[in-house]
């Protein structure tokens, strides 16, 4: 059996992260990855926030397979065909520092690999981790699905996404629930740059985001997304998967509503779509997030639920993890304690950052979200409304019209209904 100073189950964003920071420590390390090579497997809407992935490759931006570097935010709200939109635009995101860029992931996640190799990290790809090997209580290796194929370690990191079988056999997370777990899918559409330039308002080679809510899912609990690549757009939809279900629409389904919107359909005209993606999301937050450490072990990425949906952010929250989880095993692996005890400053390392303390300030976002369905269905119709007799012209005093926008929104939803999500919105906040 081979023995390595620390083995990285998953070679993703976390997976990669952690393994370039173990081996920087001087760690011999390596990453199993079930896909053909890292990125084959792995599907994310597509923005790549800067700060976090250059604390794992400094500079990054200089090499790396970007797409664009997103200069604008939109936020959409849509009701039936109508649509509400607010956009931020910074121009100077289009230089260093940036704030993000789009990425396709089968091209950066690649990319990431092979820094990792020039790190020193051995990539073993086409190898299913099956299971953690034992002595005793104690944990020292992995069981893969290859003949002859176990693999010892002093410390593995679980870095293996939303599908966290092994630490689920090593207690360290629990079976996915449908309420804590979005399904996404997402098309990749080929358009000339040019055409997306213009569609976006772009100079050249600059790229832009938009989310969507409301109808976007047809009122269930999610989002959807169009993000521009150089000669593609990258649109996708995700629900909480109870109300998938209990709707009885399949993922396919919430592609083809969204992309039936006059507004999105416009803006993918003409488009050939190329590629074709599903995966799941935990949606769990905070109050869902799994033990994190254990004797030789060290739980990262979406395995430990960590992903803020509110501000779409996954990736970042998975390099930090996972960067943090590398560099804690080689102190430990150095410091001859690989015991819970000495491995638990990952989570107390982890809790001092943004990746925990954001995940706590929502950590009632999402219940309140869930118990409170109308919220996505109610309030787009009534802001569409708003908007709607707001913006047209007419005969009728525009005193008068202020008073008919709150007698239509009171009709839709009671004064003493408004007021309590109102309250009940900023407690879940608190
Ligand atoms: C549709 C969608 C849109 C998203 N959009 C964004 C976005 O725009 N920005 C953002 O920051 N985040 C986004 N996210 C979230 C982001 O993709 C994830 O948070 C991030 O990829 C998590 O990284 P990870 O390394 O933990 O897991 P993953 O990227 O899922 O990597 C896990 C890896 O482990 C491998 N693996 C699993 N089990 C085993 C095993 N037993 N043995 C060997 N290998 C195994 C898998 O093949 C995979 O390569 C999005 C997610 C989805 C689904």
């Amino acid at each position: 059996m081979e023995n390595f100073d620390v083995i990285v189950v998953g070679g993703g964003p976390a997976g990669l992260s952690a393994a370039i920071s173990a081996a920087k420590a001087g760690m011999k390390t390596v990453v199993i990855e079930r896909g053909d090579y890292p990125g084959t497997k792995n599907v994310m809407g597509g923005v790549l926030y800067t700060q976090a992935t250059a604390e794992v490759v400094p500079e990054f931006w200089k090499e790396a397979p970007l797409e664009r570097p997103v200069i604008e935010q939109r936020y959409g709200l849509l009701s039936g065909d109508e649509i509400i939109t607010a956009a931020y635009r910074d121009p100077a995101w289009s230089q260093e520092p940036y704030n993000a860029h789009t990425v396709l992931r089968v091209k950066f996640d690649g990319w990431l690999a092979k820094q990792a190799e020039n790190a020193g990290v051995m990539i073993i790809p086409e190898t299913v981790v099956e299971d953690l090997l034992y002595k005793g209580d104690l944990v020292v290796g992995v069981r893969t699905g290859r003949a002859e194929g176990d693999l010892g370690a002093k410390v593995v990191i679980l870095a293996e996404g939303a599908n966290n079988f092994v630490a689920r056999k090593a207690g360290l997370a629990s079976e996915l629930q449908s309420d804590k777990v979005a399904v996404a899918v997402k098309e990749i559409i080929a358009l000339p740059q040019e055409k997306i330039e213009d569609r976006f308002c772009l100079e050249p080679g600059q790229g832009a985001t938009i989310e969507l809510f409301g109808d976007s899912t047809d009122g269930m609990l999610g989002t959807a997304f169009i993000y521009t690549n150089q000669d593609s757009l990258s649109i996708g939809v995700g629900v909480i998967l109870n109300q998938l279900i209990e709707k009885k629409w399949t993922p396919n389904d919430l592609l083809e509503n969204l992309k039936s919107k006059p507004y999105i359909k416009r803006l993918l005209q003409g488009g050939e779509t190329k590629e074709y993606l599903a995966h799941l999301l935990p949606e769990g937050g905070y109050k869902a997030m799994p033990k994190l450490y254990r004797q030789g072990v060290l739980v990262t990425g979406d395995t430990a639920m960590l992903v803020n949906g509110i501000h779409r952010e996954g990736s970042n929250l998975a390099m930090t993890s996972g960067r943090i989880a590398g560099k804690v095993a080689a102190e430990a692996i150095k410091s001859g304690d690989i015991s819970a005890q000495g491995l638990s400053i990952y989570d107390k390392r982890l809790r001092d950052t943004f990746v925990v303390k954001d995940l706590h300030t929502y950590r009632n976002l999402t219940g309140f979200m869930e118990s409170n369905p109308h919220l996505l269905q109610v309030y787009p119709e009534i802001a569409a409304n708003a908007m709607h007799r707001f913006f047209t012209a007419s005969d009728t005093p525009k005193g008068e019209g202020f008073k008919n926008i709150a007698k239509m929104a009171f009709e839709k939803h009671s004064k003493g209904a408004i007021f309590k999500d109102i309250f009940r919105a900023w407690r879940a906040l608190k």
